[in-house]
C-alpha cells in the first residue's frame, strides 16, 4: 500500500450511498461508533481490487459464500446462499462475476447512519446478468421501483418553475451534478488501464469542442502538485482522494491517479470529473442562490457533451428501465444530485429537522461533502431520490424545499413557531 493511503482510519461512504439520512457528526465520531469487529476488519485489510479466480469453482457454494452475519447493507439483505449458488458461475461478456459485484459490500459490513447498497456494477451488462440480485436491491433502495417501471428523463430547464431567487443571505452556493457512463467500456470497478486511458483521451477530445462560457481545459491528476490538488478539493471543485473503503474495496481506486482528472471552464462553473466513481461526473455550480442558472448550464452542457460523444461514435449507457446506467445502483436513473450550501443554524437544531427533510424528499450532508460535519450551521441540502423522478422534478423539489427551509429559518431567528409551515409528505 502506498503512502497516500496510510492515513485511512475511517469507514466513509461513497457519495452514491447517501440518500439516507446522515448525521452531521465529525468523522472521528462516525468511526468511533462502529462495532469493534467492524473497526478491526477495516484496519486489518484494506482491499484495493478484486482477485477472484476460477479455481473457486472447485469449492462448494457453502464453502465460498461470504460471511454476512455482521452486515447491514442492501446486498447482504438480499443475497441468500441459494441465490449465491445460482449466480456464482455467471459472468458478463467482459468477465465481471458475482464475487466482483459484491466485494465492496462484503468488506464494508455497514455504516452507522446510512444503509449502503453493498455492490457495484462492472459493466452495463451487470444489471442484466445479475438482475436476480440487483432488481430487489434497486426496488429496496429506490422506494419500490419495480423491474417493469420505466424511468423518465427531462433535461429541459424551461420546465423548471422559478429557482432564480433563493435568498443569497442564506444560500451560499448552488450545484447540480450527475454521472454518465460511456457504452462499450467497463465501469471503474472493472476497467483496465487501457480502457481507462481510452476514456480519458476520448473525454479530452470531446470536451475540447465546448465553446463560449463552457470552453475549458483538462487537468490530469498526475500533472498536479499535491498543493494544487488539495486546493481544488478544499474549494469543493474536485473529488476527494481515494480514502473511502467503499471505493477501495470495489476496485475503483486501482492504478490511482492514472487517467484521473478534472476538466473545467475558466471560471470553474462547469466541471467534469474523469474516471472517479463513474466514467464522467458532470457538475454545474456557482456562488449564491440562482439554481435556475446552474440547472440551465447543467442541461445545456450535458446535452452538448452527449452529442460530442455521439459524434465520435460513443453513446452513454441508458435504457428505459434504469435510465442512465452508473457504477453504483443507488445512482441509477437521473444520477442527479442538485443541492445548495445553506445556512440553517436554528432549523438544524430543531427537533423536527429530520422529519421536515424527509417530508420534502431532501437529504443533508456536511459542508465538505458526504460524511463530513456541517460547519457553522451550513448544510449541503439536496434531493434524496435519483430514480423514478425526472431531472426537472428533482431540482424542483430542491428549489421549493430550500425556499421553505429558509422561511422556517427566518421564523426561528425571530423566535417564532414553525408549526404552521410544516410540509406534507411529498
Ligand atoms: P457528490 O459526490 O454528490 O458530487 P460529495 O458529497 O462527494 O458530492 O461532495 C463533493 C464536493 O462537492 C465536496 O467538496 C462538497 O463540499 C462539494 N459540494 C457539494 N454541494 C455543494 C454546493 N451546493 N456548493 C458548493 N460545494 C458543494
Ligand atoms: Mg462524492
Amino acid at each position: 500500500m502506498g503512502a497516500p493511503f496510510s492515513h485511512i482510519t475511517l469507514l466513509t461512504s461513497s457519495d452514491s450511498d447517501t440518500a439516507f439520512e446522515t448525521k452531521p457528526e465529525s468523522q472521528q465520531t462516525i468511526f468511533a461508533s462502529f462495532p469493534k469487529e467492524t473497526k478491526n476488519k477495516v484496519n486489518a485489510i484494506m482491499p484495493f481490487g478484486n482477485t477472484h479466480n476460477q479455481l473457486k469453482m472447485n469449492y462448494s457454494a457453502e464453502q465460498e459464500y461470504p460471511d454476512l452475519s455482521q452486515h447491514n447493507n442492501h446486498m447482504a439483505k438480499v443475497l441468500t446462499l441459494e441465490m449465491y449458488e445460482k449466480l456464482r458461475d455467471k459472468q458478463t461478456p467482459s468477465g465481471f462475476t458475482l464475487d466482483d459485484l459484491i466485494q465492496t459490500g462484503v468488506d464494508n459490513p455497514g455504516h452507522p447512519f446510512i444503509m449502503t447498497v453493498g455492490c457495484v456494477a462492472g459493466d452495463e451488462e451487470s444489471y442484466d446478468v445479475f438482475k436476480d440480485l440487483l432488481d430487489p436491491i434497486i426496488e429496496d433502495r429506490h422506494g419500490g421501483y419495480k423491474p417493469s417501471d420505466t424511468h423518465k428523463t427531462d433535461l429541459n430547464p424551461d420546465n423548471l418553475q422559478g429557482g432564480d431567487d433563493l435568498d443569497p443571505d442564506y444560500v451560499l452556493s448552488s450545484r447540480v451534478r450527475t454521472g454518465r457512463s460511456i457504452r462499450g467500456f467497463c465501469l471503474p470497478p472493472h476497467c483496465s488501464r487501457g480502457e481507462r486511458r481510452g476514456i480519458e483521451s476520448l473525454s479530452i477530445e470531446s470536451l475540447s469542442a465546448l465553446e463560449g462560457d463552457l470552453k475549458g481545459k483538462y487537468y490530469a491528476l498526475k500533472d498536479m502538485t499535491e498543493e494544487e490538488q488539495q486546493q481544488l478539493i478544499d474549494d469543493h471543485f474536485l473529488f476527494d482522494k481515494p480514502v473511502s473503503p467503499l471505493l477501495l474495496a470495489s476496485g475503483m481506486a486501482r492504478d490511482w491517479p492514472d487517467a484521473r482528472g478534472i476538466w473545467h471552464n475558466d471560471n470553474k462553473t462547469f466541471l467534469v470529473w474523469v474516471n472517479e466513481e463513474d466514467h464522467l461526473r458532470v457538475i454545474s455550480m456557482q456562488k449564491g442562490g440562482n439554481m435556475r442558472e446552474v440547472f440551465t448550464r447543467f442541461c445545456n452542457g450535458l446535452t452538448q457533451i452527449e452529442s460530442l460523444f455521439k459524434e465520435k461514435g460513443h453513446e452513454f449507457m441508458w435504457n428505459e428501465h434504469l435510465g442512465y446506467v452508473l457504477t453504483c445502483p443507488s445512482n441509477l436513473g437521473t444520477g442527479l444530485r442538485g443541492g445548495v450550501h445553506v445556512k440553517l443554524p436554528n432549523l438544524s437544531k430543531h427537533e423536527k429537522f429530520g422529519e421536515i427533510l424527509k417530508r420534502l424528499r431532501l437529504q443533508k450532508r456536511g459542508t465538505g461533502g458526504v460524511d463530513t460535519a456541517a460547519v457553522g450551521g451550513v448544510f449541503d441540502i439536496s434531493n434524496a431520490d435519483r430514480l423514478g423522478f425526472s431531472e426537472v422534478e428533482l431540482v424542483q423539489m430542491v428549489v421549493d424545499g430550500v425556499k421553505l427551509l429558509v422561511e422556517m429559518e427566518k421564523h426561528l431567528e425571530k423566535g417564532e413557531c414553525i408549526d404552521d409551515l410544516m410540509p406534507d409528505q411529498k
